[in-house]
């Protein structure tokens, strides 16, 4: 999945307004921050299968770091520990393991069967919305757009930036999001790797928006 995730993001905005919509993109992405760099140092493998999966055409090989439940868990806990060492809030903190947590949930529903249990063990489990395109395209735009109007509704912006800033990302992840799933496959694993840095863009962007948007509750 990739523009639910960033819906999860934006809809957490009205349940802690106080966390910047990067964080909270941060958060809801993050597995899918460190998988390119897990990839590109060897930890973890992918390759392009086209026709695998009627909506992406890569098959995830290995990637127990990023994706496995254990370790899910283990980088929400590292995630809500840093946030409540950091600002001593502990509703943002849960939010925070929360919104890690529902990028695997996420990420379960879609897959074919390919995320791990844990770190070594055989297990694979995903429920396959992948396997149509209509109906992944109608999930994940259905929540991207519930979480782009719950954002836009929990915050006012103050300035231009804060107005077509938001527009630009909302337009800017649809774009993509289509490119990525109607266009042509990736060539490489390797291109992934550094692809998949611009995600870190994505969360910039957040925090940028956010600095010209304040919570209507205010
Ligand atoms: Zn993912």
């Amino acid at each position: 999945m990739f523009v639910g995730h960033f819906a999860l993001g934006l809809a957490g905005k009205r349940v802690a307004p106080s966390l910047s919509l990067g964080t909270l993109l941060l958060a809801a992405s993050f597995l899918d921050l460190l998988w390119p760099t897990f990839l590109l140092l060897g930890l973890e493998e992918v390759q392009v299968a086209p026709g695998i999966t009627a909506v992406t055409p890569l098959d995830f090989v290995s990637y127990p770091y990023s994706h496995s439940l254990a370790a899910a868990a283990g980088w929400a806990a590292v995630f809500g520990g840093v946030v409540w060492l950091w600002r001593s809030r502990v509703d943002a903190s849960l939010l925070l393991v929360g919104l890690v947590l529902s990028h695997w949930l996420l990420d379960f529903a879609s897959h074919r069967p390919d995320l791990p249990l844990d770190l070594g063990g055989p297990t694979r489990v995903g429920l396959g919305l992948w396997y149509s395109l209509p109906a992944t395209l109608a999930v994940e735009l259905l929540l991207f757009a519930a979480g782009a109007v719950i954002y836009g509704r929990t915050t006012v912006a103050e300035d231009r930036i804060g107005r077509y800033g938001l527009w630009g990302l909302v337009v800017f992840l649809l774009a993509a999001y289509l490119a990525a799933v109607l266009g042509p496959p990736p060539p490489n694993a390797e291109m992934l790797g550094w692809g998949g840095q611009s995600v870190w863009l994505l969360v910039l962007w957040g925090f940028w928006v956010d600095r010209h948007r304040r919570p209507v509750r205010d």
